[in-house]
């Protein structure tokens, strides 16, 4: 490996590695870890998967692939026998941006788990150059950047595979570049993100604005670029259809060169839907199917039998229906084919609410999936209990036989052996390394449940990862934090529905105890990170509330001793994996029934947070495994909430009358020690909001919030104690490994021969 990498570096550099800087060594490994990958096998198989998503968030990709190619303690050892440091080299490494949250990240997590496997099985998606913005925050407000990632030497390879795609008014050529996904000691599988030859950086002026309506040029410069007008609609509509066109092109190309026969397409070829946005897929397939020569009715039959899809939200302004004008403007050679699918379901059942197209003439993709697909699954217990009972409860009524519940996982290789190196050998000194290729083995620990120097070293551990985020944050933001006091963190996107504003309300809260006189027993550092959708008023408004408390309160001293808040600015996979291994409270406290699962909540699991959480998602699986002594719950029930939907009987300005500290609480957001930091406008929006609609309920479960996470503050004193929770939680969280997920994929829907 050593003479390898020296080999490398002297042809590039003429060199030698200590006198390399980082991004030269960089350089080196990226180099000799595809070097490595190329060596080792393509998964092959009888049957092959394609999973099609708008989003990969795979993060940076350096570490993850030594570690999966098994060179990263050799490589780990060379480095700090020539004086450099790995995690300073990985500073070098531009995060790829092809993801926005834990959808994205879950499709990685699955890359990883279906190679390590050894299921041949490729990621499809586009090659976004910009991706998702980068976030910049300037006088307590987010702005958009974008976020370039694309370097002249990446891990990106040029295929020289193209496809011309046909739009109405004119024909793209597509172009092909690979990611090698290697798995844990296995062998490789593909991610395969198309783009266009004509893609024009030079077009985005400003941050992030660029002319909608110049296809050819902005088709993969942005992942879902701003949809609030008619061009912004028409260009999420032409990059679905680009990268559905693709993949199905692929796909019969791959079928062709194996010598299969088309009308065995389901034996050879399984296709999972992640959420809508590949839904084109099924008319472009049997469009396909039909320019060679199939029938319509065989073509459909087929294809129902190859496509799966995966549902991951019942927020209804997620579920994409697309008007058939725009359908029309875009890819008019589908229309035909939608409107037959849609006449047979018609003809079938009269009951409107299962139609494809709708009396305002909108598509609803989702439809299309459940009638069109042999699998419809939700991502965690409760999720696919409410789609069955109730946001779905006509198609499962018609098809209960394609509902199943896939609850998601985590890649242990970047979420515990990556990200928190300490606690990950300790485990390994505890029970061996066999958890690494079985997850469950990690409930092992639990034999160490009363060993009190095993617990007093999972509070070190912890201490000394508190004591590295700490750094991070200084050299980052600038911001010092007590690496003595509680850390309390809430990361992921910013939606009301997962009520980072009721988390707000319990720092001004804090702040009043504080001001009042009614110090804490220890400090609270109190962290969100989060990205709001640039068109999503409200929640940028909340970001705009957080960071105005971040002022108010880290600059007043005679609060900043008990209580800090901390706004990271732009939230990402690396952000992530330095959070994470450092939290003591994990806040989970979505509204109840609004959380399809959520990934981040089985991260924080596995490094020994504690979850401070809803009864939501993927939250009520965690219960039943560590048990209520083990995890802090509060708030309103989903039947509770799904209930005050249906009544319609929720009135946050009720609330607000009739309860002196939510009146004192949500007040505050528009005092004058407030407005005099930000900007009056955002802080009265949201206060308004908060008392005449609040949609998501932030006001419905703050009281119980409050006393909830007072108690699990106060347990945090008891420290042998809370060490136990910790170690509970990380046995308990084999559950959560993708690979469990991935093996009742296939064992349930994708049925691929090993
Ligand atoms: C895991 C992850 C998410 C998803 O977090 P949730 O808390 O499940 O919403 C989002 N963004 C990043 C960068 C992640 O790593």
């Amino acid at each position: 490996m050593k003479d390898r990498l020296n080999q490398i570096i002297q042809t590039k550099y003429k060199k030698d590695l200590h006198d390399c800087s980082n991004e030269e060594i960089y350089n080196s490994l990226l180099c000799l870890t595809k070097e490595t990958a190329r060596d080792k096998p393509a998964i092959t198989g009888e049957k092959k998967l394609y999973y099609i998503s708008a989003e990969f968030l795979i993060g940076k990709l350096l570490s993850n692939n030594m570690i999966n190619l098994g060179i990263y303690e050799d490589i780990d050892k060379i480095l700090k026998e020539a004086g450099k440091s790995l995690t300073e080299i990985e500073d070098a490494e531009p995060e790829p941006s092809l993801g926005n949250g834990g959808l994205g990240r879950l499709a990685a997590c699955f890359l990883d788990s279906i190679a390590t496997l050894g299921l041949s099985g490729d990621g499809i998606g586009l090659n976004y150059h910009y991706g998702l913005f980068k976030q910049i925050f300037k006088e307590h407000k987010q702005y958009e950047e974008k976020n370039p990632w694309i370097t002249d030497q990446s891990w990106l390879t040029n295929t020289n595979i193209a496809f011309d795609v046909k739009f109405k008014n004119f024909t793209l050529r597509s172009k092909l570049y690979d990611i090698d996904i290697p798995g844990y000691g296995s062998g490789i599988n593909k991610l395969h993100l198309f783009d266009i030859e004509t893609v024009n950086e030079a077009i985005v002026n400003e941050g992030i604005a660029f002319d909608k309506e110049n296809i050819k040029e902005n088709l993969t410069l942005f992942l879902y670029p701003d949809d609030s007008d008619r061009a912004g609609h028409l260009l999420r509509i032409y990059q679905q259809y680009f990268m559905v066109s693709n993949a199905a092109q692929y796909i019969l190309k791959e079928m062709d060169d194996k010598g299969y026969s088309l009308d065995d397409l389901d034996k050879h070829v399984v296709i999972q839907i992640n959420d809508t946005h590949p839904s084109m897929v099924i008319p472009e397939l049997i469009r396909l199917l039909q320019m060679r020569g199939m029938s319509f009715d065989q073509a459909a039959g087929v294809v129902s039998k190859t496509c799966a899809y995966t549902n991951h939200t019942i927020l209804a302004e997620a579920l994409e229906k697309w008007p058939v004008e725009y359908l029309e403007e875009v890819v008019p050679d589908l229309l035909p084919i939608i409107y037959e699918l849609d006449r047979r379901i018609k003809e079938k059942y009269s009951d409107e609410k299962v139609d494809i197209i709708d009396k305002q003439k909108r598509v609803h993709m989702a439809h299309m999936d459940i009638h069109y697909g042999f699998s419809v699954n939700g991502v965690a217990a409760l999720h696919t209990d409410i789609l069955k009972t109730s946001e779905l409860k006509p198609f499962y009524d018609l098809y209960p036989e394609k509902f199943n519940n896939k609850t998601n996982g985590i890649t242990f290789r970047r979420w515990l052996m990556h990200c928190n190196p300490k606690l990950s050998s300790y485990i390994s000194s505890l029970i061996g390394e066999a958890w690494k290729q079985d997850a469950e083995k990690l409930e092992m620990l639990m034999q160490y449940v009363d060993d009190s120097e095993v617990i007093q070293k999972l509070l070190q551990i912890r201490s000394e990862n508190k004591k590295e985020l700490k750094q991070f944050l200084i050299n980052t933001q600038g911001i010092e934090i007590d690496e003595e006091s509680i850390y309390d963190i809430q990361i992921k996107r910013l939606h009301e529905y997962k009520r980072q504003q009721m988390n707000v309300l319990y720092v001004i809260y804090k702040y009043k105890q504080i001001k009042a006189g009614n110090i804490p027993k220890r400090p609270i550092t109190v962290i969100f990170g989060a990205k709001a959708a640039p068109a999503y008023v409200l929640a940028k408004d909340i970001i705009h509330l957080i960071l105005c408390l971040q002022e108010l309160i880290n600059s007043d001293p005679s609060v900043s001793k008990h209580l800090k808040v901390v706004m990271i600015e732009n939230y990402n996979v690396t952000k992530a994996a330095k959070l994470i291994p450092a939290c003591d409270i994990s806040e989970q406290i979505s509204l109840a029934s609004k959380e399809a699962s959520g990934t981040g909540n089985m991260k924080f699991m596995l490094n020994g947070a504690v979850t401070l959480g809803t009864l939501d998602g993927a939250n009520v699986e965690i219960r039943d495994l560590v048990g209520e002594e083990n995890i802090c719950i509060f708030g309103k029930s989903s039947e509770e909430v799904i209930s005050l939907y249906e009544e319609q009987t929720y009135d946050p300005g009720k609330l607000y009358q009739e309860d002196a500290l939510i009146q004192e609480l949500v007040d505050f957001i528009i005092d004058k020690q407030l407005i005099k930091i930000g900007d009056p406008e955002n802080l009265c929006r949201l206060y308004k909001d908060l008392i005449s609609k609040d949609w998501f309920m932030a006001l419905l479960d703050l009281k119980d919030y409050i006393a909830a996470k007072e108690t699990a503050l106060a347990q945090y004193e008891d420290r042998e104690a809370w060490g136990k929770m910790m170690l509970v939680n990380t046995a308990k969280a084999g559950f959560f490994s993708s690979d469990r997920t991935i093996k009742q994929y296939n064992q349930d829907v994708w049925k691929l021969n090993q």
